[in-house]
C-alpha cells in the first residue's frame, strides 16, 4: 500500500495542509487565509476557533484531493507561528482569550519592569531568549492576570497553556494529549534550553503555575493519535516543530555550520550550532534547532524586519514597479549599484544594530540616480542585512559554511547571485522552496519510519540552482562599507 504523510503549516497569516507521498513529493497541498485582529495599536491577535477551523478545512481539502485513503497517511506532522500563546480549558477545550500573536507587544511595559528589576540576564543565560513581548511568558501572565478568574483556575489545574502547536495537537487528539516540541517550548521564554526542562525560577518570575504546562517532547515522536471524530479516523501525529526550525529541517540542514535564510516579508536565518549552545554576544537568538532520539541541536537566530515587503514598497507606496517580480529585470539591466544605498528601517533595526526608532533613507543620490538604481538598490540592502547577520553569527563563533534559501524572494535570481557574491558564500536555492511544511513531513515521517535517518533526508534534499561568489574582494568590501556608512547615518 502507498504510504503519504500530511503536514500542516499553522501560519501567521494563514493556514495550510500538504499531503507528501514517501519520497517527499508533494501529491496534494490546500491553504486558508483567515482574519487578523487588532483591537488596540500595538495589539494582534487570532480567534482561536478561526485557527481551528481553518487548519480542519485546509486538511480535509488537502487529504481529498490527494485522492489517498485515511488509512494510507502514515503520520502527521504540525508546524506552526511560533510564541503565540493559548489558554484553554481543559473540561471543554474553549479558549479562556484569543490568541496573542507573537507580534503582539502590549507587554512590553512589563518586560521594562522586569529588566529594571535586572531580570534579563536569567532570562538570556536559562533560555537564549531576550526578554521581550516576542516571546510567550509574558503574554501568559497577561492572559492570567486579565481574564476574571483565569489565575484562580490555572492555579486549580483548570487551564492549559500552549503555543498553537499544542493547542492544534489538543484539538485533533480529542482532549487526550496535552504536549509541544522542544523548539517550540524554547520560544516561550519559561523553558531552560540546557536542562531541556520547564523552569522553576523562570515560572516565578513570570508568575506561572507549572500545572497549565505541556510535556515536552522530541520534535520527531509519537504525540498521540488524532480522535476518529475529527478526520475520520486515528492518525499519528509524529512531528512537531516551530515554523523557523522547521524550514532549517526542510532544507536537511542537519549539519553544523548548515544557515538557512527564509525571505519572505521579513527574514529569517538560522544556522545550526550543533551540540553547543552559543551565548551571542550580538543579540541574536539562542535556540533549539531540533531535538531528535533526546539529543538536542542548537542554532543561532536573527531576523531582518523589513525583506520582501521593501519590494512590495516599491510597488504599493513609491509604485517604481507594477510587480515584484520585474526587479530582477531591471537589477539585471542595471548592475550593481555602487553609489546608491537604500536603507530599509521602516520598523526600525533589528540585529545587530537593534535601534526601534531608527527609520528608512535613500542616500547617494545624484543627478543621474532613477528607479533602477532604487529598485537594485533596495535587492541590495536585504544582501547588506544579511551579511549584517552572518558576520554577527561569525562574530559569536559560528561561521556559516552553505546558505540553503527559500520564501517568494528567492525567485529572484539577480538577488541571490548578488547576496552568494557578498556574502561570499556559496547560496543553494532547493526545488521545494516551501521548507516549513516539508520539514513537518520530514518529522512526521522520521516517527513513522518512512525515512530512515538525517542522513536520508539529506539525499532527498534536491537542488534547483546553485549561486557561487563572483566578486572582487575589493568591490565587495567597497560595496558593503558603503552599507555600513548609509546605516550609521539612519541610527539614532
Ligand atoms: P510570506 O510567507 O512572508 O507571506 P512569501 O514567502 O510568500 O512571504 O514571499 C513574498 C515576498 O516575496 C513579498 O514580500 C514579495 O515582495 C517578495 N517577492 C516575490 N517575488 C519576488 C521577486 N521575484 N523578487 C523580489 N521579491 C519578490
Amino acid at each position: 500500500m502507498t504510504q503519504y504523510l500530511l503536514a500542516i503549516d499553522q501560519g501567521t497569516s494563514s493556514s495550510r495542509a500538504v499531503v507528501f507521498d514517501s519520497t517527499a513529493a508533494v501529491v496534494a497541498s490546500a491553504q486558508q487565509e483567515f482574519p487578523q485582529e487588532y483591537p488596540q495599536p500595538g495589539w494582534v491577535e487570532h480567534d482561536p476557533e478561526e485557527i481551528w477551523g481553518s487548519v480542519l478545512s485546509v486538511t480535509k481539502k488537502a487529504l481529498q484531493e490527494s485522492g489517498a485513503s485515511l488509512d494510507q497517511i502514515a503520520a502527521i506532522g504540525i508546524t506552526n507561528q511560533r510564541e503565540t500563546t493559548l489558554v484553554w480549558h481543559r473540561d471543554t477545550g474553549e479558549c479562556v482569550h484569543r490568541a496573542i500573536v507573537w507580534q503582539d507587544r502590549r507587554t512590553a511595559p512589563y518586560c521594562r519592569k522586569l529588566k529594571d528589576k535586572g531580570a534579563e540576564e536569567t532570562v538570556i543565560a536559562k533560555t537564549g531568549l531576550r526578554l521581550d513581548p516576542y516571546f510567550s511568558a509574558t503574554k501568559l501572565a497577561w492572559i492570567l492576570d486579565e481574564v476574571p478568574n483565569a489565575r484562580q483556575m490555572a492555579t486549580d489545574g483548570k487551564l492549559a497553556f500552549g503555543t498553537v502547536d499544542a493547542f492544534l495537537l489538543w484539538r485533533l487528539t480529542g482532549g487526550l494529549v496535552h504536549a509541544t516540541d522542544a523548539t517550540n517550548a524554547s520560544r516561550t521564554m519559561l523553558f531552560n534550553i540546557h536542562t531541556q526542562d520547564w523552569d522553576d525560577e523562570l515560572l516565578e518570575l513570570f508568575d506561572i503555575p507549572e500545572s497549565m504546562l505541556p510535556q515536552v517532547k522530541d520534535s520527531a515522536a509519537e504525540y498521540g493519535l488524532t480522535d476518529a471524530s475529527v478526520l475520520g479516523a486515528a492518525i499519528p501525529v509524529c512531528g512537531v516543530a516551530g515554523d523557523q526550525q522547521a524550514a532549517l529541517i526542510g532544507q536537511a540542514g542537519f549539519e553544523t555550520g548548515m544557515t538557512k535564510s527564509t525571505y519572505g516579508t521579513g527574514c529569517f536565518v538560522i544556522a545550526n550550532t550543533g551540540e553547543t549552545a552559543l551565548q551571542s554576544r550580538n543579540k541574536l537568538l539562542t535556540t533549539v534547532a531540533y531535538r531528535l532520539n533526546g539529543k538536542v541541536t542548537y542554532g543561532i537566530e536573527g531576523s531582518i524586519f523589513v525583506a520582501g515587503s521593501a519590494i512590495q514598497w516599491l510597488r504599493d507606496q513609491i509604485k517604481i514597479i507594477d510587480s515584484a517580480e520585474v526587479s530582477a529585470a531591471i537589477a539585471e539591466a542595471s548592475g550593481i549599484v555602487e553609489n546608491v544605498h537604500v536603507v530599509p528601517a521602516f520598523a526600525g533595526l533589528g540585529a545587530p544594530y537593534w535601534d526601534p526608532d531608527a527609520r528608512g533613507a535613500i542616500l547617494g543620490l545624484s543627478r543621474d540616480s532613477g528607479i533602477s538604481e532604487i529598485v537594485t538598490a533596495t535587492l541590495q540592502a536585504v544582501a547588506y542585512q544579511t551579511k549584517d547577520l552572518i558576520n554577527a553569527m561569525a562574530d559569536d563563533g559560528i561561521q556559516p559554511s552553505i546558505i540553503r534559501v527559500d520564501g517568494g524572494m528567492v525567485a529572484n535570481d539577480w538577488f541571490l547571485q548578488f547576496l552568494s557574491d557578498i556574502l561570499n558564500l556559496t547560496v543553494e536555492r532547493p526545488k521545494n522552496v516551501e521548507s516549513t511544511v516539508l520539514g513537518a513531513a520530514y518529522l512526521a515521517g522520521l516517527t513513522s519510519g518512512i525515512f530512515a535517518s538525517t542522513e536520508a533526508l539529506q539525499n532527498l534534499w534536491r537542488r534547483d540552482a546553485l549561486f557561487e561568489p563572483d566578486m572582487k574582494d575589493t568591490q565587495r568590501d567597497r560595496l558593503y562599507k558603503g552599507w555600513l556608512d548609509a546605516v550609521a547615518r539612519v541610527k539614532t
